[in-house]
């Protein structure tokens, strides 16, 4: 499988070089060139496969031609799934009679992103192995993506991680699932400073090409590829158990980053018949604004109570964007480049509504949020994260009637315990995995905001671990 990029100004790549690449040279996202497209026979076969098994199998077109043939992967998914704590991986259970929650929160980390970031880590192993070369991931977290990114990468034999937190800026579940980590190949660096401060200094170190070049600095944020990737194979086997190919599906998704709605959407063009992407946003609205009024305009970060979709700009959009130009990537570029300008983002009326076809937008401020959480608990029994309950609401406001729609549950309740407790009047516990997070010590190291400084605690770290 080869890939282009929705700018149009970069060659194309096969999948391994799109992994350890993640952006294009030219500033687009990689796509595949053609989608693979699976026959209703093929999927109907894949349905009651052990979940590690159906996900090597719906992965496997986008890898071909690399280091990593159909028995690497199929090792990769069973040794990524084995440590979850539930059976199917990703358990599907019905609150309503056409709504059904995808369980994504079973994972190291109690959020979706270790389906796609446990593999990824592996598969960054796999083909620097081929190789024989090393890569140091850097990274900067609010608190989320920094632990699922850590626990992917610990132990791996090929790849150092150094993530950036402001200290004192996390919540302390989320400091503490990314410092009680103790590998040899994990640098917590605890910074006196903001959010923003850290992915400055991310994206100063990867200006500055002698050191980029000397660590050979990479990133596994959610525009890599290999990020959508593993992120498809739940939504097909929540749509196989749900009839799929057979009958149609609708699938919510509370979206910050837009990634995850867009492997939804890349199961609909494998052939799954998805008839609804339902996106689901906090105060943070600029998607729900785009899909009611062609209105895609930049806003300051609101915080909110489902912190991880705070975000101004929904990058993977831009892939979303290119298929709706028709694949055109001189005007994906121009779009792109006049949205970052301008700060609002133009698209004909013929592509915002190509766009409404299939994807519908609700918003919900922190006071909606927290009442959807009690209505949900009182309807259905059932303790929703706040990120959780905002794709449950816009499932609600926006299904196609008669269709079962699929709503992401994206994190465990006990993540947000402040906001849960506002909610409910309860704060949900950790699974039992995880009981002595607050007794475990803590492993990291201070910096100021400075450049100079983090690139020499990045430097002797990587190069300890090169002997
Ligand atoms: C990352 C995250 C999201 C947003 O997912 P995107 O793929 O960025 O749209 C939603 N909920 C939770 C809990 C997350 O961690």
């Amino acid at each position: 499988m080869r890939y282009v990029s929705t700018r149009g100004a970069a060659p194309s790549r096969e999948f391994d070089d799109v992994l350890l690449a993640g952006l294009a040279e030219d500033g687009g996202l990689f796509v595949p060139e053609t989608w693979p497209v699976f026959s209703p026979a093929e999927w109907r076969a894949l349905r009651g496969l052990p979940y590690a098994e159906l996900a090597a199998r719906v992965m496997a077109p986008f890898m071909t031609g690399g280091a990593i043939g159909f028995d690497d992967l199929q090792a990769i998914t069973r040794a990524s799934y084995r440590g979850f704590d539930h059976a199917a991986v990703v358990p599907l259970v019905q609150l309503e009679p056409s709504l059904f929650v995808l369980e994504l929160f079973h994972g190291p980390t109690l959020a979706f992103k270790d389906l796609a970031l446990q593999v990824a880590g592996r598969l960054f192993d796999h083909v620097l192995s081929a190789r024989d070369e090393r890569v140091t991931i850097v990274g900067a977290t609010s608190g989320d993506t920094g632990s699922a990114a850590i626990e992917a990468c610990r132990d791996r034999l090929r790849v150092d991680i150094a993530i950036l937190h402001p200290e004192g800026r996390t919540s302390e579940v989320q400091r503490r699932q990314m410092t009680t980590v103790k590998a040899r190949n994990v640098l917590n660096i605890a910074l006196s400073g903001t959010f923003d401060d850290c992915q400055d200094l991310v994206k100063a170190m990867f200006a500055d090409a002698p050191f980029r070049t000397e660590l050979r600095l990479s990133a596994v944020n959610s525009i890599n590829w290999a990020r959508i990737a593993g992120q498809i194979p739940y939504f097909a086997a929540a749509a196989l158990a749900l009839g799929a190919p057979d009958r149609p599906v609708a699938v919510a998704v509370p979206t910050g980053n837009f990634g995850n709605i867009l492997a939804a959407w890349a199961a609909r063009q494998m052939g799954l018949p998805i008839e609804r992407f339902i996106v689901g946003s906090n105060a943070n609205d600029i998607l729900a604004r785009f899909l009611a009024a062609n209105d895609m305009r930049t806003a300051g970060v609101v915080e909110t109570v489902s912190p991880s979709m705070d975000i101004q700009v929904s990058s993977n959009f831009e892939r979303l964007l290119f298929e709706a130009l028709g694949r055109d990537a001189p005007e994906t570029a121009r779009t792109m480049v006049d949205f970052r300008a301008s700060g609002t983002m133009k698209v004909s009326r013929e592509v915002w509504q190509a766009v409404r076809r299939d994807f519908a937008g609700l918003a919900l401020d922190d006071a909606a949020t927290l009442a959807e959480i009690a209505r949900i608990r009182a309807e259905s029994g059932y303790i929703a994260d706040p990120h959780t309950a905002i794709g449950i609401a816009a499932a609600r406001a926006a299904a196609p009637v008669g269709v079962p729609v699929i709503a992401a549950a994206t994190a465990h309740p006990a993540k947000f315990p402040a906001a849960m407790h506002r909610a409910i009047g309860i704060r949900p516990g950790l699974p039992p995995r995880l009981d002595d997070l607050y007794d475990r010590q803590e492993h990291f190291v201070r910096a100021g905001n400075s450049l100079g400084e983090v690139e020499t605690l990045v430097r002797h770290f990587a190069h300890r671990n090169d002997a």
